[in-house]
């Protein structure tokens, strides 16, 4: 393992070093339960050959089945999808969900597939990690470059492989193929919701507050269209090609418009062009989108974005983290110490995995919710967890990423307690 698992876990350790524990806790999340490694074969559209390297990790099922998604980046390697699997254990506890965490990946430039290229890989990332799946067993989901119809294709090979339609295995789906309503904006509204309680808390007004948002993907862009619609500000958005600014704010639904619009043109599943080629606003990189002087930062795209690096460059007086691990431990010390608060992923984007509860329930029970059922539960969920953090975090004068560990740790400990510990062993 290297360096992004190491990093993930000194969050644990400052919560160990806080809360007297049993020392049966540290060694049960100390390491993952099962890393999967495989080799995925991919037939071509030219006939050619390759082998793809692919990963499913399940962290911890203490607190129920495990559930994450699945990433296809270029980047993926085991710790990446280690460290993933371990934010999921964490941030499920916090959502107060009966799951523990996983996550999956392959490593493969996803954006230079067809069509049908993908989804022989879809099918065949399921085949090689079918035997350790399951509806009561590990759920995936979408993650960077996938999406409803991946795992559309990724649960249909699952019924084929079991011979046995049993849509719980994956969460994500296309709401034609019993996926939940509102799972596709989950994680941006859960976010907003986080963000809105903050200021509510702070007597900050949303018209008074502008927003710049690093990925304009599933979790950004649909985060910047309902911010916008509440009234915040977005000045500033970017994707992996570059981002654009304007000093009066922008509309995120024309953008995502054009941005469709591109990608059929194109005839992919992913735009492949960049938001910075679809509009006549001021372009920016993303070097300067995250140093901008806003009034929140919302980070949605890969981890490790706020580092050494930039950390003293950072002039946002809030950060919204709706990517996994966008801020390194070292940094989130600075920030905290200088008076940033960040709002951590685990608690700002646990939406999608509540909402793909929610979508598991469904599935399971073969009862329907409409939207407003799944928001109206969505809200709740988020608002109780954050009012818990936000308390819990001005008590006890830590960060909030402190206090939400704290909580979702004790949760998890609550359920290896309960079995037994060392303690409860030594007992006459
Ligand atoms: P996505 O593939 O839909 O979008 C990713 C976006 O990030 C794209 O716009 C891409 O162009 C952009 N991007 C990639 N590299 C970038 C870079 N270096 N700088 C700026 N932009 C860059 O992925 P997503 O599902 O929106 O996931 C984004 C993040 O949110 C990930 O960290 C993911 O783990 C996290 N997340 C997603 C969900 C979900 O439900 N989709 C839930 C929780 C957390």
């Amino acid at each position: 393992m290297n360096d992004t698992f190491k990093d993930a876990k000194t969050r644990l350790a400052e919560v160990f070093r806080r809360i007297d524990l049993s020392d049966d806790v540290e060694q049960r999340l100390a390491l993952p339960e099962i890393v999967l490694a495989v080799n995925i074969p991919l037939r071509m559209d030219d006939g050619s050959l390759r082998v793809l390297e692919g990963y499913r990790v399940q962290y911890n099922d203490i607190r129920g089945p495990t559930k994450g998604g699945v990433r296809f980046h270029p980047d993926v390697n085991a710790d990446e999808v280690t460290s993933l699997a371990f934010w999921m254990t964490i941030k499920c506890a916090i959502a107060g969900l009966p799951f523990g965490g996983a996550k999956g990946g392959v490593a493969v430039d996803a954006k230079t597939l067809s069509r049908l290229e993908l989804e022989r890989l879809s099918r065949g990332y399921i085949r090689a990690i079918a035997d350790i799946i399951g509806p009561t067993r590990d759920i995936p989901a979408p993650d960077m470059y996938t999406n409803s119809t991946i795992m559309g294709w990724m649960a249909d090979e699952y019924y084929e492989i079991v011979r046995n339609k049993v849509p719980g295995v994956i969460t994500g789906k296309p709401v034609h193929l019993g996926g939940s309503q509102g799972r596709e904006t989950a994680t941006g509204q859960g976010a907003l919701f986080v963000l809105n309680r903050w200021a509510q808390r702070h007597n900050l007004e949303a018209g008074n507050l502008r927003i710049a948002v690093q990925g304009f993907g599933n979790a950004g862009s649909n985060f910047a269209s309902l911010a916008s619609k509440a009234g915040y500000q977005i000045v500033a958005v970017s994707d992996s090609k570059g981002g654009i600014f304007a000093e009066h704010g922008l509309d995120p639904d024309l953008l995502a418009a054009q941005k469709r619009e591109h990608r059929e043109l194109t005839q992919m599943l992913y735009c492949d062009t960049s938001v910075c080629e679809t509009s006549d606003y001021k372009i920016i990189s993303n070097r300067e989108l995250l140093e901008l002087d806003v009034d929140v930062l919302a980070l949605a795209a890969l981890e490790n974005q706020i580092t050494a690096q930039n950390v003293d460059r950072i002039r946002a007086p809030c950060i919204l983290e709706l990517a996994n691990g966008p801020v390194d431990s070292k940094s989130d010390e600075a920030l905290f110490k200088r008076g940033v608060t960040v709002l951590p992923d685990v608690l700002a984007n646990s939406g999608g995995v509540t909402v793909s509860y929610f979508e598991w329930l469904q599935n399971r029970s073969g009862l329907y919710w409409e939207n407003a059922e799944v928001n109206k539960r969505l809200k709740k969920t988020m608002e109780r967890e954050a009012d818990h953090i936000f308390d819990a975090a001005r008590e006890q004068d830590t960060s909030l990423r402190t206090a939400a560990y704290q909580h979702g740790v004790k949760r998890i400990v609550g359920a290896i307690q309960e079995q037994g510990t060392q303690e409860y062993f030594s007992q006459r």
